[in-house]
C-alpha cells in the first residue's frame, strides 16, 4: 500500500508580504502543528519540495512573466543592499521579498514531484503545504498573493510530460480561480469544477461559460449543505463523464464559517465530505491519482483543522 506523501520546504516560509498580511509563514505552522498533536503526520510520506525547472513553469505561464519575476526579486535584494525597502508591491495585496523567487519554485515544484511520484505508483495520493499559493495566478500576470499557478503547471505536467489524456481540477477556495482558468481555457483535456463565493474578489467566473469549466458562484453565508447539494448535481456528474485520468485540487479552506477572510459557512466536516466525493472519482477513473496543494485559509486555527479533515480522508486515516 502506498502512503500518502506532504510535500513542503522550509524556503515556503521565508515568502511573507509584510506585517500583518494574512498569507503568512504562520499558516503553514498552524498545519503543521495540527498534524503534529493529532498524529495524522507520522502516517505520511514527508517529502521535500524541489525547486520547479523553468521549462515546467512556463508550460503554463509565458516566460516573461517568470523572467519578471526573478528579475523583480534579484532587483529587490539590490536595492535592500542599498537600504531600500524589504518588499515590492505587485498589488495592492501582493508583495515579493527575497524569499519569493526560491519560495515560489518550491510551491510549483512541489506539485510537479507529487505528480510524478503519484503517477509511478510510488504515492497514492499527496498533499502540498505550499506557499505562496497559485490559483489567481494567470498566465501572464502574477496578481491576489500568487505568483505562479501550481496547480495549473501541475495539471499542464501531467498531460505534456507524462501523456496523461485528461485531468480534472477542483478548485473549492470561496475565491474564483481566475488564474487556473485563464491557463486552461480553450484545453479540453482539462475539466475544472469549482464553486465560489459570488460577487467577491477576483470578480471572475460567474458570467463566463467555458465549455471544459464547471463555475459555480454561490452567494455570501451559503452553508456546508448547500455546497455539498450543489456539488453533488453539478460537479459529480461532468466528473463522471470526464473520467479524469488524475485530479489535482486546488485546496483553500478560506471557505470555512470561521475564515473571514470570505463569509461562506463550511466546516472541515464539509472539506472531508468533499474530499471523500472527489476520491471516490477519483478511484473509479483516476486509479485514485489526487495531488492537492493548499490555496487559501487564513484563520490559523480553522485551516489547521481543515487541513488535517481533507488529509485523513485522503490517507484514509
Ligand atoms: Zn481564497
Amino acid at each position: 500500500m502506498s502512503a500518502t506523501g506532504y510535500f513542503t520546504h522550509s524556503d515556503c516560509r521565508k515568502h511573507e508580504m509584510g506585517p500583518g498580511h494574512p498569507e503568512c509563514p504562520a499558516r503553514l505552522d498552524a498545519i503543521e502543528d495540527r498534524l503534529l498533536i493529532t498524529g495524522v503526520g507520522d502516517a505520511l510520506d514527508r517529502r521535500e519540495a524541489p525547486p520547479a525547472p523553468l521549462g515546467d513553469i512556463e508550460l503554463a505561464h509565458d516566460r516573461m512573466l517568470v523572467a519578471a519575476i526573478r528579475g523583480l526579486c534579484d532587483q529587490l535584494a539590490d536595492d535592500i543592499n542599498a537600504g531600500g525597502p524589504a518588499y515590492t508591491q505587485i498589488d495592492p495585496d501582493t508583495a515579493l521579498n527575497v524569499h519569493t523567487w526560491n519560495a515560489a519554485l518550491r510551491a510549483a515544484g512541489a506539485v510537479i514531484a507529487a505528480t510524478d511520484a503519484v503517477l509511478a505508483g510510488d504515492l497514492a495520493n499527496a498533499f502540498c503545504a505550499v506557499r505562496p499559493p497559485g490559483h489567481h495566478a494567470e498566465h501572464n500576470k502574477a496578481m491576489g498573493f500568487c505568483f505562479f499557478n501550481n496547480i495549473a503547471i501541475g495539471a499542464k505536467y501531467a498531460l505534456e510530460r507524462h501523456g496523461l489524456k485528461r485531468v480534472a481540477i477542483v478548485d473549492f477556495d470561496v475565491h474564483h480561480g481566475n488564474g487556473t482558468a485563464d491557463i486552461i481555457k480553450g484545453d479540453n483535456r482539462i475539466l475544472m469544477v469549482s464553486f465560489f463565493q459570488h460577487p467577491f474578489f477576483p470578480y471572475t467566473g460567474a458570467d463566463t461559460h467555458e465549455p471544459n469549466m464547471v463555475n459555480l458562484p454561490v452567494p455570501a453565508y451559503t452553508k456546508g449543505m448547500d455546497v455539498r447539494e450543489l456539488i453533488e448535481m453539478m460537479w459529480i456528474p461532468r466528473l463522471e463523464a470526464f473520467k479524469p485520468e488524475m485530479i489535482f485540487i486546488s485546496a483553500g479552506f478560506d471557505a470555512h464559517r470561521e475564515d473571514d477572510m470570505g463569509q461562506m459557512g463550511l466546516t472541515e466536516q464539509d472539506y472531508a465530505w468533499i474530499t471523500q466525493r472527489i476520491k471516490d472519482v477519483a478511484r473509479r477513473h483516476a486509479k485514485g491519482r489526487i495531488v492537492s496543494a493548499l490555496e487559501g485559509g487564513y484563520n490559523l486555527s480553522a485551516l489547521g483543522r481543515s487541513v488535517e479533515a481533507h488529509i485523513r480522508v485522503l490517507a484514509d486515516l
